[in-house]
């Protein structure tokens, strides 16, 4: 047995020797673990929240619903809906003892800091915003075509740099002509600038078999434990880093990006996701990566091409970063 699986476990004992508070709230629903993953039930996890629990379709489809949010989980899937947007889980909802369980990671790690957005100390604002146009000189991201995605990161870039500076940002980016920079040393410009939060900008690609393909993704990164859900996939257990601490910040960043880029642009949601990518490992500010778009489906790829279809982009991208601010941020 692995230690992280022991340490689970003590904890779970720990717990539940514990007298229960007189008043939490939300209070903690109880925490069961019979293989994989520590698991609550849907149940009492909606009843801690507020919210209502309905089978939309017996063992298959669920729904959790209350004054502002309703919530959509299917059984043995890691997708997951939350007031419209796609959300990709860490562990797939499962079914234990008969009824329908959400892993403890996804519940504090995922859903809380969705539901309840973390705030930012009083006083503190967002104002310096780093950019980072994807790939850069020897490196050209995805090709399709004489098209290389490393070009069209940095026009995305330069045209969100020019809007949220009328918003009243201060921007910076990692590169501003196409040159190579090592991963690792992103985020350390960032880190150097003072900002505030990080934005790495890319475009995806896909086979050509699979050119049908489209839609937009934000990820953020993946907690300790918990594997990947990008397509790749890292395995589990992953240690901690740097941007392992800022969790709940960048969980809702990805969110009201995510829901802002899909909403506005009216391409498929591929939902939020996670992943250990260098940028995103050693990001010591709120941190997310966008993949905005296919440049390998026809019709997606011809858009991204088109500066005024970036320019779409990026406002959907400030309004992202302009409903994040404001959820985060305490006046006074
Ligand atoms: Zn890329």
């Amino acid at each position: 047995m692995k230690s992280a699986s022991v340490c689970s476990v003590l904890a779970i004992l720990l717990l539940a020797c514990m007298p229960h508070p007189v008043e939490a709230a939300p209070r903690r629903p109880p925490v069961q673990r019979v293989s994989g993953p520590a698991y609550v039930r849907l149940t009492d996890w909606a009843r801690s929240r507020g919210l209502e629990f309905r089978w939309l379709k017996k063992d298959d489809t669920l729904q959790l619903s209350g004054q502002s949010s309703r919530l959509l989980f299917n059984v043995d899937s890691n997708d997951a809906d939350v007031n419209g947007v796609g959300v990709r889980l860490l562990f797939p909802v499962a079914i234990r003892d008969g009824l329908p369980c959400l892993s403890q990671l996804d519940s504090q790690m995922t859903l809380e800091p969705i539901l309840s957005a973390p705030r930012s100390r009083r006083g503190a604002s967002i104002t310096r915003i780093c950019l980072d146009p994807g790939h850069g000189g020897i490196d050209s991201g995805n090709r399709v075509g004489s098209h290389q995605e490393k070009a069209y990161t940095l026009l995305l870039a330069q045209e969100l740099a020019a809007q949220l500076t009328r918003a009243g940002y201060k921007v910076t980016l990692t590169r501003d002509t196409d040159r190579f920079i090592e991963l690792s040393e992103r985020a350390a410009i960032a880190k150097r600038r003072s900002a505030d939060l990080f934005i790495s900008l890319h475009f995806n690609s896909a086979p050509n078999s699979a050119n049908t393909v489209r839609g937009a993704e934000v990820y953020c990164m993946t907690p300790v434990g918990a594997p990947s859900t990008n397509a790749r996939g890292e395995g589990s257990g992953a240690g901690w880093y740097p941007g392992n601490r800022l969790n709940d910040k960048n969980v809702y960043l990805a969110y009201e990006l995510q829901k802002s880029v899909t909403k506005t642009l009216g391409t498929e949601d591929r939902g939020l996701h996670r992943a250990r990518f260098a940028v995103l490992r050693d990001a010591t500010m709120p941190a997310v990566l966008i993949e905005a778009g296919f440049m390998s489906n026809p019709a997606e790829g011809r858009k991204i091409f088109d500066a005024g279809y970036r320019k779409q982009i990026a406002k959907a991208i400030v309004d992202g970063i302009t409903a994040y601010r404001k959820g985060t941020e305490q006046r006074g």
